[in-house]
């Protein structure tokens, strides 16, 4: 994976950067797998599930 994704957040970043535009967080990480895409953050089970906020991409699994 190219796009880096937030360690604190999971947000996808789409754009080149050092910090995370969601939660202000600069951990990021190239290592992950698997991501998702929230449209409604109402209405997603997995967005209540893994606490996202906004309809954005998100990964889902992260290595620490
Ligand atoms: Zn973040």
């Amino acid at each position: 994976m190219e796009e880096k994704a937030c360690k604190n957040c999971r947000f996808i970043m789409k754009s080149h950067g050092d910090v995370c535009p969601l939660c202000g967080s600069n951990d990021l990480t190239t290592k992950w797998n698997g991501y998702i895409i929230v449209l409604n953050v109402e209405k997603s089970e997995i967005a209540k599930k893994l606490g996202l906020k906004v309809a954005s991409t998100f990964a889902l699994n992260i290595k620490t």
